[in-house]
């Protein structure tokens, strides 16, 4: 078996560290794009007052607390709704539904801020949900129970002493609702067992009606299938159950390679992926390393390759099916070793800081030489492209396939992810979009014509993009049930799906 090897001065330490400042150092002396917090004087925007009965908090703008209560974790747009309603239970969210009904108001819902979409303005009712963080595992019928502000942090917690494991994210810092309501692709567990949204069993929603539903596949087929890759069109969700998965540990985590060798990995990675089974998970990121002085010489200023793995099973298995790769180059590191399962933030090391992040992404049908050569052209060590991050993700296997309880996750016929993240302060905005989306266009050729949802930001917001995140008789379905469940469009403040 490989172990993690610490040359370079280089430890698993500092590649977390370095996901970090990926994601905050870069913007060091710039300001977040989203502006000030606070909107306007006390209560005056919306015309809102304090709905009556709540357990949690009702706060207009001005009050103190406001502005930590629309905090983001993205830092491109700032909340700035004329009521926010800082749920602690459903009643909470039933109230602020009927009373955001009874005026007209649109409704948006905030758990972490990671993925922005479209502006929340003073007409808007915010629901924050990280007061409802609870999380229950019932290890017998291995599933767990995630209230609407819980992270994934807080289930593997729970999950991982009892010898399972969920769908989770790259990162343990996203919320679980908005995670599995946009799909959910785990970079551990994803090709081996599908979409989180997939293995769903009850969603417990507030409609726009203010009605506390429990939805499952018997007791609403339709709404069922919609919740699941529909995010919140179809109401406010206040607790999810799921399956969890007995998997303690993986073969995994990332091997470091210099810029210089990125050509060559893509081009041995694309070959790689076509060969290796649904237990083994991947992907390939190019990392714009700042320019600063907390980075060693090897990464500091320069492009890195990142090879991610995690492989489910004998880690001697996972070790011959990473070798080929691990022979394309001299790595800077090669942290790919056997992880207990709770390790797996250190596959990704994504940024845990706040920070103004541009993202935008694609679905791509293949990764072929042409492929590899016209990202390299746009991404590789000789483009000075300003992205912290351009991704390519290993689709396939489990993922591909339809789910037992068919869902509105509908883009199964791609085979990666493209996925950009630009850090940039108000300055390198334009910059940072452009380079971006010169990517898209130049990848356009490999391109599925489709869109992941967890992976759509303010770039992709827009009703005529969202409508590029499922095939279109799915996207008839999805607006003839928003129709009936929320013919207003109440809940529009996202990546919306209007009412047919
Ligand atoms: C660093 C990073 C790593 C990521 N890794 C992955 C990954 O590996 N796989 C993957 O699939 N995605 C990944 N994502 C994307 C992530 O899944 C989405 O950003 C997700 O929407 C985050 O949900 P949130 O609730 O934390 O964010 P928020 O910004 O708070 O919410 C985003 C949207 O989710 C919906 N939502 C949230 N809560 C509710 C609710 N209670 N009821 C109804 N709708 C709700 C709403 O539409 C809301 O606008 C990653 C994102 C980041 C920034």
């Amino acid at each position: 078996m490989h172990e993690v090897e610490e040359s370079s001065g280089i430890d698993r330490r500092t590649i977390l560290g370095y996901g970090t400042a990926v994601g905050a150092s870069s913007v060091l002396g710039v300001v977040a794009a989203g502006g000030p917090a606070v909107a306007g004087p006390r209560g005056a925007a919306g015309g809102f007052r304090r709905p009556p009965g709540l357990t949690g908090k009702a706060l207009l703008p001005g009050d103190p607390g406001y502005a930590a209560e629309v905090k983001t974790y993205n830092l491109v747009q700032t909340p700035k709704p004329g009521l926010i309603i800082a749920a602690a239970n459903a009643r909470d969210v039933q109230i602020a539904v009927r009373y955001a009904a009874s005026r007209c108001a649109p409704i948006a819902v905030l758990a972490t801020g990671h993925q922005p979409s479209v502006p929340i303005g003073p007409d808007a009712v915010l629901v924050t949900t990280r007061s409802m963080s609870a999380v229950t595992v019932d290890a017998r019928r291995r599933v767990a129970r995630a209230q609407a502000g819980a992270l994934w942090q807080h289930v593997v917690d729970k999950s991982v002493p009892a010898g399972l494991a969920p769908l989770n994210g790259s990162t343990p810092i996203v919320g679980v609702v908005g995670y599995t309501l946009g799909g959910g692709l785990s970079p551990t567990l994803g090709r081996k067992y599908g979409y989180a949204a997939d293995h769903v069993r009850s969603i417990e929603v507030v409609t726009a009606d203010g009605r506390l539903r429990m939805v499952t596949a018997k007791s609403d087929p339709e709404l069922f299938f919609g919740l699941r890759g529909g995010k919140s069109n179809f109401g406010l969700v206040t607790a999810i159950e799921f399956d969890l998965f007995p998997v303690t540990s993986f073969y995994g985590g990332a091997i470091l390679f210099a810029g210089e060798d990125a050509g060559r990995l893509l081009h041995a990675y694309r070959k790689w992926v076509r060969t290796v089974p649904e237990a083994m998970s991947s992907s390939v990121g190019l990392l714009r390393v700042p320019d600063l002085e907390a980075f060693p010489p090897p990464l500091r200023g320069k492009l890195v390759a990142s090879l991610r793995i995690a492989y489910v099973g004998r880690p001697e298995v996972g070790a011959s099916l990473v070798h080929p790769l691990r022979q394309v180059a001299t790595p800077i590191i090669d942290a790919v070793a056997s992880q207990p399962y709770a390790a797996f933030p250190v596959i990704h090391a994504d940024p845990v800081d706040p920070a103004p992040v541009y993202e935008r992404t694609a679905l791509l049908r293949e990764l072929n030489a042409d492929t590899v050569d016209a990202l390299l052209a746009v991404a590789g060590p000789k483009a000075p492209f300003p992205i912290s991050l351009v991704e390519v993700r290993h689709l396939g296997g489990a993922l591909a396939r339809s789910p037992r309880q068919p869902s509105a996750v509908s883009q199964r016929d791609a085979a990666f992810t493209l996925f950009m993240a630009g850090v940039a302060g108000p300055e390198q905005a334009a910059a940072t979009r452009a380079a971006e989306e010169n990517i898209i266009r130049r990848l356009r050729p490999w391109s599925t014509g489709g869109m992941y949802l967890n992976f759509m930001n303010v770039d992709d917001a827009s009703v005529d993009a969202v409508r590029h995140a499922y095939r279109p008789e799915v996207y008839r379905r999805l607006r003839k049930l928003k129709r009936r469940v929320d013919p207003a469009n109440l809940f529009r403040l996202n990546h919306n799906i209007p009412p047919a």
